[in-house]
C-alpha cells in the first residue's frame, strides 16, 4: 500500500506544540514508509481564519524541516489543499448522500442519518475502542453536516477530504477520538474503506495541566506555542528530536540521534498510550548538547541573529560549548565588545575582596605586560609561575582575574578568553579592577 498521511491544521491561532508533534509523527511515518505527507488547511471557519496564522503554520513546519509533498505552495494531484477552495466538491458529496437517502434537510440544515448502533474504532495505538451514542447524541443522533447558512461542518469536510485525497492513515491527537464514530459512519455511507486510525495521546505540562498559550502562568503559556522556541534560542533539530520522544522512544534508549535514524526506526504501533509530559529542562539540556556537537560553521549563522552585529567568530567559538540557548549569547559575550560591563556583585564579593587581591591583580598585569607571545598557553604558564612566586594557589589569581576582565565568575576557558580580549584590554581591565575593588 502507498501510505498517504496528512496534517490538517485550522489556521485560527498559533501553532500549538501538540499540533506540531502530530505533524511530526505524520511526517516521520510518511518518510519511514516512503509515502506521501499531505498538508491540508482546514479553513472553513471563515470568521476565525487569519493569514497570519497560516504563515505561522507554514513557517513553523519549515523551521522544523517537516517538508510536505502536497499542499500549499506545492500543489499536488488532489488539490486545492485549502478547504475554503473546495466548496464544489463538498456540494457534490452532500448531493451524493442525499441521493443515497443518507442525508436529509431539516430546518434549513442538512443532517446525516447516523447509525444507532455502537461503532468500533480500530485504532493502531488505542486498540479497538467501541463507542455508542452518548446521552445527548441519542436524543437526536442525526448530526448536521451542512448548516442552514450553507457552510459544511468540520466532520463532513474532514472525511470528504480524507476520501478525496486518498488518505490511508489518520494520525491525529487523541482529542479527536470522540469525533471518530461520526467520521466512520460517514466513510461507510460513502461506501469506501476506512483509513487506519492512530490517535496519539496528548502532551501535558509537567504538572498534568493542558498546554495552552492562554495559561495564566506566562512561562507555561510560552511552552504551548512553537514560535516561542525559535525566539528563545532553541535549535530546530533539538526541538524536533525532543518532540520525537514525546510518545515514542527508541528501543535502544539512545535519545539524541539524527533524524534519519529516527525515520528508519519510527513506527505507529510503538507509540505509547499514555499522555506525554513536556519537560522544558530536558529539552534545554538537549539543546545544549546539540549546540556542543554542531560545527562552528553551522552555528555561526544561527548565533548571528542573537548578537546583533557583535558576531566575531572567535568570540562566538569561545562560548559556543558553554551555552544551552542561543539567547544566552549576548550575556555571555557582552564584555568582549564593551568596557563598561556590569560586575556581578556576588562574584566581586567572593573573588576581589581583599587588599591582597588588588595587589595580585596589579602583579599579574605587570607579568602579562612582559609576556612575549600573547596566546593561551603562554598566559597560563605566566599566571601559574606568578602564583608560585607569590606562594598562593593558582585559583587566587584565576578567579580575581576572571572577574576583573569579564565581571563574572563563570565563562569560557580563562586563558583563551584573555587571548581573545588582547593584551591592551586585559592590562587595563586588571589595573582598573585593582583600583575599583581596593579595600
Ligand atoms: N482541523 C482539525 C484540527 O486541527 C483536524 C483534525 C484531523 O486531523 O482530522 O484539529
Amino acid at each position: 500500500m502507498n501510505v498517504r498521511v496528512r496534517f490538517a491544521p485550522s489556521p485560527t491561532g498559533y501553532l500549538h506544540i501538540g499540533g506540531v508533534r502530530t505533524a511530526l509523527f505524520n511526517w516521520l511515518y510518511a518518510r519511514h514508509t516512503g509515502g506521501m505527507f499531505v498538508l491540508r488547511i482546514e479553513d472553513t471557519d471563515v470568521a476565525r481564519n487569519t493569514e497570519q496564522s497560516l504563515r505561522t503554520i507554514l513557517d513553523g513546519l519549515k523551521w522544523l524541516g517537516l517538508d510536505w509533498d502536497e499542499g500549499p505552495e506545492k500543489g499536488g494531484p488532489f488539490g486545492p489543499y485549502f478547504q475554503s477552495q473546495r466548496v464544489d466538491i463538498y456540494k457534490r458529496r452532500v448531493q451524493e448522500l442525499m441521493d443515497k437517502g443518507m442525508a436529509y434537510e431539516r430546518n434549513g440544515a442538512i443532517r446525516f442519518k447516523m447509525t444507532r448502533q455502537p461503532i468500533e474504532i480500530p485504532d493502531i495505538i488505542c486498540g479497538g475502542v467501541v463507542r455508542s451514542l452518548n446521552e445527548t447524541e441519542a436524543l437526536d443522533p442525526d448530526f448536521v453536516i451542512v448548516r442552514s447558512d450553507g457552510n459544511p461542518v468540520f466532520h463532513f469536510v474532514n472525511v470528504v477530504d480524507d476520501i478525496e485525497m486518498r488518505i490511508t492513515h489518520v494520525i491525529r491527537g487523541e482529542d479527536h477520538l470522540s469525533n471518530t464514530t461520526k467520521h466512520i459512519a460517514l466513510f461507510r455511507a460513502f461506501g469506501v474503506e476506512l483509513p487506519k486510525y492512530a490517535h496519539i495521546p496528548m502532551i501535558l505540562n509537567l504538572d498534568g495541566t493542558k498546554m495552552s498559550k492562554r495559561d495564566p502562568d506566562p512561562g507555561k503559556a510560552r511552552l504551548a506555542s512553537l514560535a516561542s522556541y525559535g525566539e528563545d534560542g532553541f535549535i530546530a533539530e533539538a526541538v524536533r528530536n525532543y518532540l520525537c520522544l514525546l510518545g515514542w522512544s527508541p528501543k535502544d534508549g539512545k535519545e539524541i540521534r539524527p533524524i534519519e535514524e529516527i525515520v528508519a526506526m519510527f513506527d505507529l504501533p510503538q507509540i505509547l498510550r499514555h499522555n506525554a509530559k513536556f519537560d522544558i529542562t530536558k529539552l534545554t539540556w538537549m539543546n545544549g548538547e546539540y549546540i556542543r556537537t554542531m560545527s562552528l560553521e553551522k552555528f555561526l549563522p544561527l548565533a548571528k541573529t542573537f548578537v546583533s552585529g557583535r558576531d566575531d567568530p572567535k568570540v562566538i567559538a569561545l562560548v559556543k560549548d558553554k551555552i544551552k540557548l542561543l539567547k544566552e549569547l549576548p550575556d555571555w559575550t557582552n564584555y568582549f565588545f564593551v568596557d563598561d560591563y556590569i560586575f556581578d556583585p556576588v562574584a566581586v564579593a567572593k573573588a576581589c575582596n581583599t587588599q591582597q587581591t588588588s595587589d595580585r591583580l596589579l602583579k599579574l598585569a605587570s607579568v602579562y605586560d612582559l609576556v612575549s607571545v600573547w596566546d593561551a598557553a603562554s598566559l597560563e604558564t605566566a599566571l601559574k609561575t606568578q602564583s608560585v612566586a607569590l606562594g598562593v594557589k593558582a585559583g587566587e589569581l584565576i578567579h580575581p582575574c576572571r572577574v576583573a576582565v569579564s565581571g563574572k565568575s563563570t565563562g569560557p576557558s580563562l586563558y583563551h578568553m584573555l587571548e581573545t580580549l588582547g593584551r591592551e584590554r586585559v592590562l587595563s581591565r586588571l589595573r582598573r579592577a585593582a583600583e575599583k575593588f581596593r579595600v
